[in-house]
This record gives structure tokens, C-alpha cells and sequence, in this order.
């Protein structure tokens, strides 16, 4: 096995206690914390260049992608498909807000970078068989990857997932499981499928790895690399304010800790961002328990939107979302599907964005903010589009209730409600 340089060691972000990156590591061996990659800051002070000539010449060749942080990353060689380096988009009509179109990445969404950082390192490791609860996008993301890496993926996602994100696990030749429940439900199947295999004393190279969020350190590794973008996308300074639709959290928890590392780092230095979580009315777990002050959420009961990526009844990571969003001054709103439809249809109107229900989902809170006057259309937001419209062409249809013209043979159900249950054939 190559030795890793970079990394120093895991941390877990609940005791602090220190595991070795030398072999595949899930969770915290004490607590079950989610374990953080650490490095040698004083090293990396030393090498690590924000203008370094590798960046600099990315910054006109964008085929690096999130790749242009590799000083900052894991030292191994990338299973990459061009993600990362997203636009950030001015608004037509708010001076201050700024879109990141994650739409733009592999895949379609946010979600390529962690399983592009995930992937990457289950290829340095060994590993032959990666398995993933999702709802949905992350099992899109993870088939497209292991497939690049020649690892087999198999994936668990509810029934009701896009149709998108069947058919790219099909397409992409994964092991793809269609399970009537929600994400909960999947992850769950996973825990017992890995502990069979260990139980039956199936081959080691045939035990299945856990990819899960936040249940192995390097999805949050890959994330961090939108609070690095952002920041330079900026001209190496900080917002006021990001705007992150929220389901697993995992991109508020990468972001936080890119702007710790940078701050080590001396790339930037002033007021951090205050941290917006934004969810569906009809699934806010973290709203609920930001709201009543509590450190950790409950369960979500009958988690239903169509915003998808946030049904995600009761988050890993809660512990820490709650902790940003208390240590930067921000906080946690939800909207319902209708308003967030409403959000859908203005931004595409408007400002030629096609949002994903969950960008909506920030966009919705945003206008109800600008409209309390809590944030002020000057104020510098950094909004995430998570997501790329076009992924939820069923679901946004039928929460419109529309159809193609002249159809004789209905191919889109109409009378589901949103949320309903189209199963593929
Ligand atoms: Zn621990």
C-alpha cells in the first residue's frame, strides 16, 4: 500500500480521538463520531500556495476541477470526471446573490465531489465492492465513479427516487436495489447486508464498504472543496452569508471546514459566513431541533417533498449542522413544496435558472428573508443550487400537474400527489 503524506491522521469530531489513515476507516472506534481528515498545517503552511503556478494556470483551464485543491487533498492519484470548479452566477435582480450552479458538475449535482474524493480513495485502498443509501443522488454519483474505477457499486434508494437516478444506476451498470421505504429504511438494509457477509465469513474482498455520508471521512473531504471555491470565487474573501439546501448536511459540515484550513493557511482571514440550513416543510428535522435548541434532531416522522435529497428524516451529522449554524449566527428555515414550486418557476423565469426543488428550497428562504427584511438584496450570499433541474423532470412535472399536449397515452402520472409513488418498470 502507498504511503499517504499528506494525511496526518483521523480525527473524531466528537472525542477528538486520533485513527491512522493507513487502512479503510469508517467511524469513530469509541464513540461512532464521523471521523475528519486532518493534516500537517505547519507542512502544508510551508508548501501549500493559494497562488501557487498549478493554480494559477488552472484558473484558465478548468479541467482540473476541484483538482486544483489537490495541495490540500489526499496525495493519490484522482478517479476524476471533471467535477468541481462550478459557476457562481450573479442574480439579475439581487446585487448581492451569487448562485453556485452545482447543476454543472458530473452527474448533476454536489454530490460528485465527495464520491469523486470517496471513490478515488476506496481505488487507493483496495476496495472492491462500495455500498450506498441514498436518496438518490448520491447513488447516481457513486455508479458513475465506480464504474470509472472498475469497482463494483451497489446502491439502495427509495422507491419514489427520481427517474433519473434509476436510470443512471442502470446505465452506469450498478447493483441498484429499489427499496420501499426512505433513506433511513436504505441505510439500515446496508448496516445488515455488510453484517451478514462478516457473520458468513464471506471473502474480505467480497465484504461490501459502507460509503455512506459521514460514515467514512472522505465525502466531507471532497465537499470541503466548495467552501475553498466559493472563497476564491470571491476574490479570497467571505461572504456574508451561504444559502445550503440541506438533507445530509454534508456539504455545510465540508464548507465549515474548508474555511478552518484556510484560515490556518493564512488564504483567508475576516468574519466567517453566517450558515443557512434550508429544508422542506414537509421534512426539517434540523429546523426543528434548531429552533427548539437542542444539539442533536429527532426523527422526522412521514418525511414527505418533492424535494427529494431532503428527505432525510434524521441526519448523521446533526450534531455538527447545529453546531455551524450556531457558531456562525445562522440558521435553519424550511419552506413548503408549493412555495418551493413557486421558487422554481420564478428563478427559471426571471433569472434563466431551472433550480432543483432543493435550490429552491434556498431561493425560497432567501426571498422570505429579503421580504422580512432580515437580509438586504446588497448583502453578499452565496446561494447553492445543489442540483440540476433537469434531473427532476417526473417529479417537477407532476408537481405541476402537467403533461405533453395532445398526449393520447399518458406517459407521466398526473393525479399522484407530490411525493407519490411511481415505481420504475
Ligand atoms: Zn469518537
Amino acid at each position: 500500500m502507498k504511503p499517504m503524506p499528506q494525511i496526518a491522521f483521523l480525527e473524531c469530531s466528537r472525542c477528538n480521538h486520533h485513527v491512522s489513515a493507513d487502512t479503510p476507516q469508517t467511524l469513530c472506534p469509541l464513540c461512532a463520531g464521523s471521523l475528519y481528515v486532518r493534516y500537517d498545517m505547519d507542512a502544508l503552511k510551508r508548501t501549500a500556495r493559494r497562488e501557487d503556478p498549478a493554480a494559477r494556470a488552472s484558473a484558465s483551464n478548468t479541467s482540473l476541477g476541484m483538482w486544483r485543491y489537490a495541495a490540500v487533498l489526499p496525495d493519490v492519484a484522482p478517479v476524476t470526471l471533471g467535477e468541481g470548479w462550478t459557476p457562481m452566477l450573479q442574480s439579475k435582480r439581487y446585487p448581492g446573490l451569487h448562485i453556485k450552479e452545482e447543476g454543472a458538475n458530473p452527474t448533476g449535482t454536489f454530490k460528485a465531489r465527495g464520491l469523486g474524493l470517496a471513490v478515488t480513495m476506496a481505488k487507493h485502498y483496495g476496495l472492491e465492492h462500495l455500498a450506498v443509501p441514498s436518496a438518490g443522488n448520491a447513488a447516481s454519483a457513486l455508479a458513475a465513479y465506480a464504474a470509472a474505477a472498475g469497482i463494483a457499486a451497489h446502491i439502495f434508494m427509495p422507491q419514489d427516487v427520481p427517474f433519473a437516478n434509476y436510470l443512471e444506476g442502470i446505465v452506469y451498470g450498478a447493483d441498484v436495489n429499489m427499496i420501499d421505504g426512505l433513506i433511513s429504511d436504505c441505510a439500515r438494509i446496508v448496516g445488515e447486508r455488510i453484517k451478514q457477509q462478516k457473520d458468513s465469513s464471506t471473502p474480505i474482498n467480497e465484504v461490501w464498504f459502507d460509503i455512506s455520508t459521514l460514515k467514512e471521512p472522505f465525502r466531507v473531504e471532497g465537499k470541503k472543496t466548495m467552501g475553498y471555491e466559493l472563497v476564491e470565487q470571491l476574490g479570497w474573501t467571505y461572504p456574508d452569508a451561504v444559502f445550503y439546501p440541506t438533507g445530509g448536511g454534508v456539504g455545510l459540515i465540508g464548507m465549515w471546514k474548508a474555511f478552518e484550513e484556510m484560515e490556518a493557511l493564512g488564504w483567508v482571514s475576516g468574519k466567517r459566513p453566517k450558515m443557512y440550513a434550508l429544508q422542506a416543510a414537509g421534512c426539517e428535522p434540523i429546523v426543528k431541533a434548531f429552533e427548539q435548541h437542542k444539539p442533536t434532531s429527532e426523527f422526522f416522522p412521514n418525511a414527505d417533498t418533492f424535494a427529494a435529497g431532503l428527505r432525510v428524516p434524521k441526519p448523521y451529522g446533526d450534531y455538527i449542522i447545529l453546531d455551524i449554524l450556531a457558531q456562525s449566527g445562522g440558521k435553519a428555515i424550511a419552506s413548503d413544496d408549493a412555495t418551493i414550486l413557486q421558487s422554481i418557476l420564478d428563478y427559471a423565469r426571471n433569472e434563466g435558472l431551472f433550480l432543483s426543488p432543493e435550490g429552491a428550497a434556498a431561493t425560497a428562504a432567501y426571498d422570505q428573508l429579503l421580504k422580512s427584511g432580515e437580509l438586504k438584496p446588497t448583502d453578499k450570499v452565496v446561494l447553492f443550487n445543489t442540483g440540476a433541474g433537469l434531473k427532476y423532470t417526473d417529479m417537477t412535472a407532476e408537481a405541476m400537474h402537467l403533461r405533453r399536449p395532445n398526449e393520447k397515452k399518458p406517459t407521466l402520472p398526473t393525479s399522484l400527489p407530490v411525493g407519490g409513488i411511481i415505481t420504475p418498470q
